[in-house]
């Protein structure tokens, strides 16, 4: 099959066009660096199939970062038939850079120009024939987001790939033209391919081509040496990349015409926005508000708090059950529900009141054996259905994530947040793959890529679960709702939005704690492109919200049927197989009592006496896939007599029948909450970031996460349950904080001086 490769800056547009062209449904962002792997699809308009392979943006052909990396090496190493260069048209210039240096390799070139749609809309008039005289190889306008010019780029590209091409430069007539053309006629008597590019890179003092090729890098040194007093003293890197800019402004500006009205306000609407989302002083406000905003209408039940302030709601009374539960989906005595508690309600209404209901009565009108209805009642629906009625919630979250995402928002917010992350140690880029986070942790630990240096992205990869993600968020939600329900004055929403916060908070202290222990070294500048804000896209968003669903069904129908099906089966049997009558006998308690001890300190250990395993269970349960947590419940409420099933409100009466059987304390399940938040991740997550992790750090990556929670969790309940602990705790935090402190000002010395830190006399 042949095959297409699409290269481009970061944020041009190429995941749009791989999408259009494949069918496929990748995560499309409006910010630099979404795409961090390649990935491959199929067109299938031409006459034969053709592999279409997505890149991870990149600005030029000399790597920075591991997904550069991977960009160049598959242009250079795996040879496509043609390579279709995208090229923002809003941004011309500076995406040619690329385009020039893809023209010196040996590969079939097309450039698309997109965005053209954006281009004509402001005005601006571009000529890509002009463009195409210039470059010297085919260029068509597209609109990969109105899907326009798509099947002409094919064709093009179709026709160029039949024959080969040579690369070419534009710096055949720049001063430094001899000695690329000498290097070049060198590497082609050795056989190399891609000479005239690897003469170039050469020249430029490419860490990864002087490696290889120190020959022809001595005929470099030479020639630099002979000319080292000429005009470009020496900075040959400088001196290509001056002269490839020359090159562009002087021969393709002239394909651009800016409409009149544009050269006369500068400032476009983009900028005007940014005057005030990112305020010296009102941006970080801000931004807290609208992510508070965003949790309120996710998690709240009392819309915009209408009903707290004026207090107008009551519960329906008909006579009629489901209509009841029904008419409560939408207005209860809460007040208005938001979208995400419609969508909550909802579910939860279809999947419990109803369904769940039916299959029960299903079950025991046709006379089914006792241990098979609690099996399928228990045991399957149970614990799927109490996941599954929290995804639509999640979804929603989702949604509104994708929204700020989409229009550029977020990119901003990595730059506002620079400032301050910067003090804790990391670059505001790194904010990225954390806020990623509150999706799943397993994209976001993929997106550390983006980060260049080693040590802010493990650092990064330790600290994205903490960033509460969906599978958690059921944990909080039904917890939050069951303290809720049991004691008045507590709000569930401000409970949920206050554990989040406090992840991200443990995220900063934990990553102030790495830079001033394990993980010393200074803080990586940062460089990001911000890009233009736009209306986030309907179909993109609906692709990413289907494709998160599909995830969390595909989820619910192997590891947690599983799971809970296992769960059950523990939890209903002995060692010897016999179902037991009290469930304190069974091969689960049994288990959970070797562990229950340890999670003592954190309360919800030995001092819950005989049921002292019931939440140790969970938490374990949990290690494999956070949703696991809210199932367990489910089916262990079941176990020990909870005989709600009809009129349950997903989790929250689980978890309130669970605190009334263990007699476990609110102290006890903050902490519980706090320990699944901060623990390690998931099976999933906890791969991916062995994958991402450099050889042998990752045990201490696994350490970190279990010490980190352990102890947390323990202070927490230390310090809620007996106010005088606060003290301790202070103190110890207080100890700690002032030796890293005069460490630093160099009053304690510990272990040897290394060698390569300067002398202070
Ligand atoms: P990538 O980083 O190069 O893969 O770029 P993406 O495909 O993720 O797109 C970046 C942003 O540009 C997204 O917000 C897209 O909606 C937007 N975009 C892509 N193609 C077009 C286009 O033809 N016209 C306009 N106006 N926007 C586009
Ligand atoms: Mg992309």
């Amino acid at each position: 099959m042949i095959k297409f490769a699409l290269a481009g800056n970061p944020n041009c547009g190429k995941t749009t066009l791989f999408n259009a062209l494949t069918g496929s449904t990748a995560h499309v962002g409006n910010w630099p660096g979404v795409t961090v792997d390649k990935r491959e699809g199929v067109y299938k308009k031409l006459d034969e199939p053709v592999q279409i392979v997505d890149l991870p943006g990149i600005y030029s052909l000399s790597p920075y970062t591991p997904e550069e990396v991977i960009s160049r090496n598959f242009i250079i190493d795996e040879k496509p038939d043609c390579v279709i260069n995208i090229v923002d048209a809003t941004n011309l210039e500076r995406n040619l850079y690329l385009t020039t240096q893809l023209m010196e390799i040996d590969v079939p070139l097309v450039v698309a120009l997109n965005m053209i749609d954006a281009v004509k809309k402001s005005g601006d008039k571009l000529d890509a024939r002009t463009l195409e005289k210039a470059l010297g190889v085919p260029v068509v306008e597209i609109s990969a987001l109105k899907n326009e010019g798509i099947d002409e780029l094919m064709q093009r590209a179709a026709a160029a790939a039949t024959q080969p091409r040579t690369g070419s430069t534009v710096l055949a007539r720049s001063s430094i033209a001899h000695v690329i053309d000498d290097v070049k006629i060198a590497l082609r008597g050795k056989g190399v391919e891609n000479p005239l590019f690897h003469a170039v890179k050469l020249t430029e003092g490419d860490e990864l081509e002087v490696s290889e090729h120190p020959d022809e890098m001595r005929m470099v040194n030479e020639f630099k040496e002979q000319h080292k007093d000429d005009v470009f003293g020496g900075d040959f890197e400088a001196l290509v990349a001056d002269e490839r800019y020359k090159y562009i402004s002087a021969n393709f500006s002239g394909a651009l015409v800016r409409s009149a009205k544009r050269e006369k306000s500068a400032l476009t609407k983009s900028d005007k926005a940014d005057r005030v989302l990112t305020n010296r002083w009102a941006a970080i406000p801000l931004f807290v508000v609208i992510l508070f905003a965003v949790f309120h209408l996710t998690f709240g039940e009392d819309l915009l708090y209408l009903n707290a302030i004026f207090g107008f709601a009551y519960d329906v009374e008909t006579g009629n059950a489901y209509l009841d539960a029904f008419v409560a989906v939408f207005f209860n005595s809460a007040g208005i529900s938001t979208p995400g508690a419609i969508l909550f309600n909802l579910t939860d209404f279809l999947m419990n009141t109803c369904l769940g209901g039916w299959i029960a009565e299903g079950m025991a009108a046709a006379g089914a054996a006792g241990w098979a209805q609690g099996l399928v009642n228990d045991g399957i629906w149970g614990g799927v259905a109490g996941v599954m009625s929290f995804v639509p919630q999640v979804l929603v979250l989702f949604l509104f994530l994708s929204i700020l995402e989409d229009s550029g928002y977020m990119a901003r917010v990595a730059f506002i947040l620079d400032r301050i992350f910067r003090r804790f140690g990391v670059s505001g880029r790194a904010f990225i793959p954390m806020i990623m986070g509150f999706g799943c942790s397993v994209p976001a630990v993929v997106n550390t890529r983006t980060l260049s240096d080693d040590k802010e992205r493990i650092m990064t990869t330790r600290v994205i679960p903490f960033f509460t993600c969906g599978a958690k968020a059921p944990i909080l939600a039904a917890i939050c709702g069951a303290l809720a329900s049991a004691y008045t004055g507590v709000n569930a929403e401000l409970l949920v939005f206050g554990l989040y916060l406090f992840g991200m908070v443990m995220a900063i202290v934990m990553l102030l704690f790495m830079r001033q222990t394990s993980m010393r070294g200074e803080v990586p500048p940062f460089i990001m492109e911000l890009p233009a804000y736009h209306v986030p896209q309907f179909r993109s968003l609906m692709i990413h919200l289907w494709d998160k669903l599909k995830h969390y069904v595909k989820k619910a129908c192997t590891i947690i049927v599983a799971s809970s099906i296992v769960i059950w089966f523990m939890q209903s049997f002995a060692w010897d197989f016999t179902l037991v009558e009290d469930i304190n006998d069974s091969i689960l308690a049994d288990i959970g009592h070797f562990v229950t001890w340890i999670c003592t300190p954190m309360g919800f250990g030995l001092q819950l006496g005989t049921y002292g395993w019931v939440f140790v269970v969970a938490a374990v349960t949990g290690l494999i896939a956070k949703e696991n947590v809210v199932s367990t419940f489910f089916v262990l409420a079941a176990g020990l007599g909870f005989a709600g099933a009809e009129q349950t409100e997903s989790g929250i009466d689980e978890v309130l029948f669970l605190m009334q059987t263990t007699g476990i304390t609110w102290q006890g399940l903050i902490a519980f909450c706090v320990f699944n938040m901060l623990t390690v991740p998931c099976f999933a997550a906890a791969a991916v970031v062995k994958g991402e992790t450099p050889k042998g750090r990752f045990k201490f990556t696994v350490a970190f996460w279990m010490l980190t929670s352990f102890v947390t969790a323990t202070c927490l309940y230390l310090m809620f349950t007996w106010v005088w602990t606060v003290a301790i705790v202070a103190a110890v935090v207080a100890l700690v904080v002032l030796f890293f402190v005069l460490r630093n000002r160099g009053v304690i010395r510990l272990g040897r001086k290394k060698n390569n830190t300067p002398a202070k006399e």
